[in-house]
Order: C-alpha cells, then sequence, then structure tokens
C-alpha cells in the first residue's frame, strides 16, 4: 500500500549542503570513515558530566548530514571541552574532536556562540591571549623559575584575524 505523502516527507534526507560545508573545514575529512564503534565515548569527560553529550551521536548526525540538529543556538556542541580523548581513542583515525571544532567554527559563523566564547573572542581580539593576564600569573612564573610572558605582537595577530578583502 503506498504511503501517504505527510508520511513520505518524514524520512530523512542527507544535508550534502551541510556535509560538503562541513569537508571544507575538517582536515582530511575522515568523518565518513567512522563505523560507530563508540571508543570515543569511553573516555569523554564531557559524556561523563552531561546526559545529552555523546560523541559518537554526533559523528551519527555528521554522517546523516543532519545539520538542522548540529547548527543551533545552544547547540550541545559547546558542551564538548575539547580535550582530544577521543581524538587518541578512535581506532579509524576518524579525529571527532576536529570534527566537533570544525562545527564549533560553523556555529560561531552563524553567530550562535555561549556568552562565554563571546567574552574570549573579545579578550583575544583585544590581547592576542584568551585569557588576560595577571601579576599572579607572573608570580606564579616565577615560582616555577620560568621568565614573565612577553607581550604578545598584536600588529601580527591583527594581520591574522581582519577578514580577508573581497
Ligand atoms: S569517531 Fe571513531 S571512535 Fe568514535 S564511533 Fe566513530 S569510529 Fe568509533
Ligand atoms: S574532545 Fe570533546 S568529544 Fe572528544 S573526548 Fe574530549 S570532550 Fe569528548
Amino acid at each position: 500500500m503506498p504511503e501517504p505523502a505527510d508520511q513520505k516527507n518524514d524520512v530523512l534526507r542527507v544535508d550534502f549542503q551541510f556535509r560538503r560545508e562541513l569537508a571544507e573545514k575538517v582536515e582530511g575529512n575522515l568523518a565518513g570513515f567512522c563505523y560507530q564503534c563508540g571508543a570515543c565515548v569511553g573516555d569523554c569527560p564531557s559524556t561523563t558530566y552531561s546526559s545529552e553529550f555523546n560523541p559518537r551521536e554526533i559523528m551519527l548526525k555528521v554522517l546523516y548530514g543532519l545539520g538542522e540538529e548540529l547548527l543551533v543556538e545552544d547547540s550541545i556542541i559547546w558542551q564538548c571541552t575539547n580535550c582530544y580523548n577521543c581524538y587518541e581513542r578512535c581506532p579509524q583515525d576518524v579525529k571527532p574532536v576536529e570534527v566537533i571544532i570544525s562545527l564549533k567554527n560553523m556555529l560561531a559563523d552563524r553567530g550562535f556562540y555561549p556568552e562565554a566564547v563571546g567574552k574570549i573572542i573579545k579578550t583575544f581580539e583585544e590581547t592576542g591571549r584568551t585569557t588576560p593576564l595577571s601579576p599572579a600569573v607572573d608570580r606564579q612564573r616565577a615560582r616555577f623559575g620560568l621568565p614573565p610572558l612577553e607581550p604578545v605582537p598584536m600588529d601580527e595577530i591583527r594581520k591574522l584575524i581582519e577578514p580577508a578583502p573581497d
């Protein structure tokens, strides 16, 4: 018996535009080699502390091209700590964390990022560092026999972060 038209429309379709956009951002584009073994989940600290976050499920959504579930305001993607445990564990060398970082970049391009990330971006634009320096940092370095940190060459940083001319 043929399915009603509205039921047919419920079928998930691969979003090839999303997959193409992501492929351009991930070096090597190895996401397609993920065979869903789950090895990336075992040592993931975000999975330990969040009932929602799971790198295997994120990779599955990437494989299905479900960009509309990942590239949303308040995306679960931001729960990844960038610890790279999944990079070490993946038997397929898929580098899930690098896929996730590329998804974060795609979210930021769309203007979707947490307030805390916005503060880091602002600090970086102003100082070339992701956290502001304080005298306490130099005191701590001195305790370990390290010299004070050199100022960041902001001219060079600005050249790197300025938008490219059209
Ligand atoms: S990303 Fe790697 S470790 Fe994670 S499910 Fe896929 S193949 Fe397994
Ligand atoms: S990099 Fe992200 S996804 Fe990978 S193990 Fe760490 S927190 Fe989990």
